[in-house]
Order: C-alpha cells, then sequence, then structure tokens
C-alpha cells in the first residue's frame, strides 16, 4: 500500500506527476496522462493506468528535464540562501521554510568537495537529492546549485557535469596570510619576488593601477595608499592568479556558469584594499562576479553564535557592501552562516538584497533532535565517535568547543541537551565524516521513519536563518 505526497502532485503540459512512498519507505515516481516521448525519458512501467518510475539518478535526471524549474538556474544578483544538506534527506523541510518566508531563492543543492567526500557523496548525489526533495515537497519556484568551495579544475568538471551552475572557486590556500601583518621591508622584498605574470600584471603594475586611486564610496572616500596595494598583492596576489585559472577552467567547460570568489576560510580578515584590487583585477581580466566572499572580522565558527564585537562586524559588513555596489554590484556572501542569529540584520541591512547565505551543517546538527528523540543510544554513540575524530577534524574548522565542558557519561534523557549546548554541538557538528561513515546507515533509517519530524525540526530552524532577510 503507497500513500502520495499530496504536496508533490503538479500537473505540467497535461501530465500529472507526484511522488508515493510504500510500506517500507521505498520513493516512487508515479505518472499520469504524460505523452509517449515523455514517458520514454523515464525507466519505469505502466501500471493500471499510471508509469510508476523508481527514485534512481536517471529518472532525476529525466524529472529535471520534464518540469523545467526542477533544473537548476543562475540566479545572479537575486537574493539567495543555501542550505547544503550532508544527508540528502533534509530537502522537503528547507522547502516548507522556503515557502513560508518566500522571496528568497533556493540554493538547495548545495556541497564543497571537501564535504561530499567526507559525507561519500558524489556531486549528482547532492543534485538528485535536492531534485527529490524539492519535487517531493511542491517546490516549483526556482532552484539554484552551488558547487562550494571548489579548489581544484576536476571537481569544478565533476561538478559542472553533475548540472551544478554556481561555481564558488576558492583560492584561499594560496593567500600568503603572513604578508596581513608583515613590516613594509618585508612585504617589499617578497614584491620582488612575486610572479603575477599569468594574470598578465606585476606588482609594480598593480602599484601603478591602483596606488593613490579613491573609490567613492557612499560613506566617503575610500583612498588605497601605495603600502596597502602593495600589502593586498603580496597577499592576495597569488590567489588572483590561482582564482583566475579555475575560473579560466569552468569558463572553458561550456555549462551555465556564474562565479563566486570565495577567501572566506582564511586566517585574516579581508582588507577593503584587498577587496578592491582583487575585484577590479578580475574585472580587468574579462569575470565579472555575482557574488564576493571576503573573511570578516571576528570568528564564524561551526554551528554556534558569532564570535567578537557586533559594532565591529557591522562596520565590516557595510563598508564592504559599499564597495560591492561601487564596484559592481555583485552579492556578498556570508558562509558559516549557521546559527548565527544575531548577525543576520546587520548583513541583511548592509547588503539591502544583495546576499548570498550559505549554511552547510546545520541541518545535519538539527537533525540529530530527531535522532536523540528517538535513538538516544545512537546519539551518545555519535558523540562518542565524535569526540575521537575531534583532533583531525579541527585542522579544517574553526573551533572554540571545551570537551572538558561535555558530560563524561551522558544519560540517554540528555540527548537532546547535547544537540543545544555549545561544546557537544560543535564536536557533533564536526563529526559529521566520521560518524556517517560508522552509523550512516542507521541515522538515516531513524530520520527515514520519522521524516515529518525531521521536516518539522528543519522549517522552524530555518525560518530562523530566512526570516531576518525579508523584514
Ligand atoms: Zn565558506
Amino acid at each position: 500500500m503507497s500513500t502520495a505526497y499530496p504536496d508533490s502532485r503538479v500537473e505540467h503540459e497535461g501530465a500529472t506527476f507526484w511522488l508515493e512512498k510504500d510500506a517500507d519507505g521505498t520513493k516512487e515516481l508515479v505518472i499520469e496522462g504524460a505523452e509517449a516521448d515523455v514517458l520514454e525519458t523515464f525507466e519505469g512501467s505502466a501500471d493500471a493506468g499510471a508509469f510508476r518510475a523508481p527514485v534512481t539518478p536517471d529518472n532525476a535526471k529525466a524529472l529535471r528535464a520534464a518540469l523545467p524549474w526542477l533544473t537548476p538556474q543562475l540566479f545572479g544578483l537575486e537574493m539567495t540562501a543555501g542550505t547544503g544538506d550532508r544527508l540528502g534527506l533534509c530537502t522537503p523541510g528547507h522547502v516548507l521554510a522556503f515557502k513560508e518566508v518566500g522571496t528568497i531563492n533556493p540554493v538547495f543543492a548545495q556541497q564543497s568537495t571537501r564535504e561530499m567526500g567526507r559525507c561519500g557523496r558524489t556531486p549528482r548525489n547532492v543534485i538528485d537529492d535536492a531534485t527529490w526533495g524539492a519535487f517531493q515537497a511542491g517546490w516549483t519556484g526556482p532552484v539554484g546549485a552551488d558547487a562550494d568551495h571548489q579548489k581544484t579544475e576536476e571537481s569544478l568538471t565533476a561538478c559542472a557535469e553533475a548540472g551544478f551552475v554556481f561555481f564558488t572557486v576558492d583560492p584561499g590556500d594560496e593567500m600568503d596570510m603572513a604578508a596581513h601583518d608583515d613590516d613594509e621591508a618585508t612585504l617589499r622584498s617578497k614584491a620582488e619576488s612575486l610572479d603575477l605574470s599569468a594574470v598578465d600584471t606585476s606588482v609594480e603594475d598593480l602599484v601603478k593601477r591602483y596606488a593613490g586611486t579613491t573609490v567613492e564610496l557612499e560613506s566617503g572616500p575610500l583612498v588605497l595608499d601605495e603600502a596597502e596595494v602593495v600589502r593586498a598583492a603580496v597577499k592576495a596576489g597569488p590567489a588572483l592568479t590561482r582564482g583566475m585559472e579555475l575560473i579560466t577552467h569552468v569558463k572553458g567547460l561550456d555549462v551555465p556558469h556564474e562565479f563566486e570568489f570565495a577567501i572566506d576560510e582564511t586566517d585574516k580578515p579581508t582588507t577593503y584594499v584587498e577587496h578592491v584590487v582583487l575585484v577590479m583585477e578580475l574585472q580587468r581580466l574579462g569575470v565579472e562576479l555575482v557574488s564576493f566572499a571576503p573573511r570578516w572580522v571576528g570568528q564564524f565558527e561551526k554551528g554556534v553564535e558569532y564570535i567578537g564585537p557586533l559594532d565591529k562586524l557591522k562596520e565590516n559588513f557595510d563598508k564592504h557592501a559599499e564597495i560591492a555596489r561601487a564596484l559592481g554590484p555583485y552579492k556578498l556572501s556570508l558562509h558559516s552562516g549557521s546559527d548565527k542569529f544575531s548577525i543576520y540584520p546587520l548583513f541583511a541591512e548592509a547588503t539591502a538584497g544583495a546576499s548570498h547565505m550559505k549554511t552547510a551543517g546545520t541541518s545535519w546538527v538539527e537533525a540529530l533532535r530527531v535522532i536523540a528523540r528517538h535513538d538516544p543510544n545512537l546519539l551518545l554513540e555519535m558523540l562518542q565517535l565524535s569526540l575521537e575524530s575531534l583532533e583531525e577534524n579541527r585542522h579544517s574548522y574553526h573551533l572554540s568547543c571545551d570537551v572538558t565542558k561535555i558530560p563524561s557519561n551522558p544519560k540517554r534523557e540528555d540527548a537532546d541537551e547535547l544537540v543545544t549546548a555549545l561544546d557537544s554541538r560543535q564536536v557533533l557538528h564536526v563529526g559529521y565524516g566520521a560518524t556517517l561513515e560508522k552509523y550512516g546507515d542507521e541515522i538515516k533509517d531513524v530520520l527515514r521513519a520519522h521524516e515529518d519530524e525531521l521536516y518539522e525540526v528543519m522549517r522552524t530552524h530555518f525560518i530562523r536563518h530566512l526570516e531576518p532577510y525579508v523584514r
């Protein structure tokens, strides 16, 4: 006995499409009234007047072709939010939040190649899970797809082939972080040996082009003084070179594309001069960004509130947004947005709609509430494993959790509180790789068995993330 998801039912070009679930939880696409040329794009069989097709990658692709709004598209400068879903099960809950809040365009498919590796997913899995989830919950608006934190040509090609269209190019590893604080003599000597010929320039060139120039901002002129231009060139020049290689690669792939340039995962804040020089150089090289992700001031840790003085961050948001309007416009991108509720109003106000917000792990950690309620022992085992893998995970994430504050022998009834409390929340947040590897099937079984509850957890949590942008 199968039950239909009522929200999934949609009519298009004379045919009706919907999703059903049978008693053991297996989902199936059902199509009625479609022409033979549509049906033959699906794998499946006719059964009492309806055509039934299993949930497979090929059928996801056919569904995107049949219902074109499910194909990821470009959003340009429109306001967007990404909901990265490591489990591939949360999109229907995200849809509920986007429907309720309105205005903001969703990027349900969003994952970095690093995360895909840790979750055992391919770019196609990410796109397909988002397709099925959006369809199930009846999303009929446009969707985006963000190949997040791309660092290699190979992963860009794989994401492009899977159908990603928003490419977050991340050359942050090439930045010279020491140059943020180097003295002038050190900077000068680094500048002498810096080869920027691949982007058809040199530090000397950049000084000629930018030193002493002014960018007129709403709050007053930003003067680019020579020492700061040299610093920006030395710190960010190698990232410009690498970023251009990655961008040029995507341009050669002959797929729809738009670019975000992301240097948010670096240790030192992006200076205003650096922002100006990087973007103006990209423009000189023929790249029109739709989005730029600077490294903001303060600490953006996983799954917890912003750490740092809010007035300094507000000033930082405001100034970067003024630069983005003066040079572009293009959107500013707020990464690691998860759970930083205090800063959304500031970011929304500064960017006035020209914004992209990304959350990644918050869906994962909030989904664990459902585990805490229905299989607390599994949650406790996951926490234990996350603690064991913490040292390894610390290398890729900024974390301030103190493991000594986590109860050493937590009880079953404390499981939900472990998802909430900062220290255990961060440990669980970054422990997804090890826990999915060991307990992935069990975790997904619990979530599938309680999927309505999972969607409700996502809905309430994401409304809090989205609402500040539409006020
Ligand atoms: Zn990021």
